[in-house]
């Protein structure tokens, strides 16, 4: 924390204030003071308005009108306030101080900020006003020796950016296996940067296209007409699957599909799903939409649930510690809705799902079955999105892809 000076602004000022702009000349009206402040850590946003000197019930007006635009207990270290006063003092620029508080902007976001105003009769108006800055778009590319992720951060990917990657990928990709050296990637993002030339955020991902083994996989950033928005590939099919083949986050895939030693049997036998060894506890998903047509304990699968997605596809849920509340057989659940929880119930040797998916009512390896797709765009729809995809192909390959910095990859 800075000191603090309370009461006397001129000391306040200097304490804290990153920049402060006097007037120029001594023309009348003389131009307010402006004074930039950087919050801290554990900084409130009345807690600054009081340490530059403003008295509290000013501060708390100004607060309480910028409350519909702004929550103040968002405010982060390091984001900047700028407070304005009108000038007293003398007339030469040495002996400027500032006076009345005449209100305070502060950026919500890159895009927007929020100034508060004091008006005629002493009270203060709060909006919200745009903010400049640069929308660009960033290609680069790389050559995946060991994994998508060190890929990308070796070529200066966000971090955001990749991990949006890897998300639109998962239906179709695991990460885990269908990797192999020579794999390449490409990816064209938004950057968007303040006026001052300063990344301040990455938007969406536009193209990214997968190489893996000689295969190229592309997928388009696409908003439909009816509002939804997605990943698309070449042909208008939606990159979003019908089923998840990974209906848990943060697992760790434990035992694959396939003939197996059985830990708690000791004979070898054909392991039919596959497990994900996560903490007890941790959100088991729906994989895709669907009617539960079995939830209840079930002999050596323990607490399991059971989902109908239509007639050909069903998946499978066990040892699960307990279900989720509302799951029963004849409940509908939509993709992604938590229908239980990680457990070690019935054969098993520690907290882990389970997890099966069955195809004309045989389990088939989830890593590897051919996912029913989701939504295909028709008629107008696939039209205008052809459309778009070969704008994007062209800035794409228009655009010179990013230098970066060599360095080893481990
Ligand atoms: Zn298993």
């Amino acid at each position: 924390m800075a000191p603090i000076s309370l009461g006397n602004r001129a000391a306040a000022a200097t304490l804290k204030a990153r920049n402060i702009e006097p007037p120029g000349g001594n023309a009348t009206p003389r131009p307010p003071i402006r004074m930039t402040l950087r919050a801290e850590k554990g900084t409130t946003l009345s807690g600054l308005l009081r340490n530059a000197g403003i008295p509290r019930a000013e501060a708390e007006t100004a607060i309480a009108a910028m409350r519909k635009f702004f929550d103040p207990r968002r405010i982060k270290p390091g984001q900047i306030v700028t407070l304005t006063f009108d000038v007293t003092g003398g007339t030469r620029n040495d002996t400027l101080a500032p006076g009345k508080f005449k209100g305070l902007t502060l950026p919500t976001d890159y895009a927007r900020q929020v100034t508060v105003a004091r008006k005629g009769d002493g009270t203060f108006a709060a909006k919200m006003i745009d903010r400049p800055y640069i929308r660009s778009l960033v290609r680069s590319e790389g050559q995946i020796r060991q994994s998508l992720y060190l890929a990308g951060t070796r070529a200066g990917v966000p971090l955001s950016v990749l991990s949006e990657l890897i998300r639109a990928y998962s239906w179709d990709v695991d990460f885990q296996r269908d990797i192999r050296p020579g794999d390449g990637f490409e990816v064209l993002f938004e950057q968007i940067r303040d006026d001052a030339g300063k990344t301040v955020n990455t938007g969406k991902i536009v193209y990214a296209a997968l190489k893996l083994s000689g295969e190229k996989r592309a997928i388009y950033f696409h908003k439909t007409r009816d509002g939804e928005v997605g990943y698309f590939n070449e042909k208008g099919g939606s990159a979003r699957k019908a089923l998840l083949r990974t209906p848990i986050n943060g697992a760790r895939l434990s035992s694959r599909f396939g003939k197996r030693r059985h830990p708690i049997l000791g004979y070898t036998k054909m392991h039919r799903g596959v497990d994900f060894a996560a903490p007890r506890g941790t959100p088991i998903y729906a994989a895709g939409n669907g009617t539960v047509d079995y939830a209840g304990r079930k002999g050596g699968y323990g607490i399991y649930a059971r989902i109908r997605h239509n007639g050909r596809y069903n998946t499978a849920y066990a040892h699960m510690k307990g279900l989720a509340r509302g799951i029963r057989k004849g409940t509908r659940v939509r993709q992604g809705q938590t229908i239980g929880y990680v457990g070690s119930t019935g054969r098993s040797t520690g907290p882990h799902l389970h997890y099966e998916i069955l195809q004309a009512g045989r389990q088939v390896n989830p890593l590897r079955v051919k996912m029913p797709s989701g939504r295909k765009l028709k008629g107008a729809e696939l039209t205008h999105f052809q459309a778009l995809r070969g704008d994007i192909d062209r800035k794409f390959a228009s655009l010179a892809p990013e230098t970066t910095v060599a360095s080893a990859e481990n």
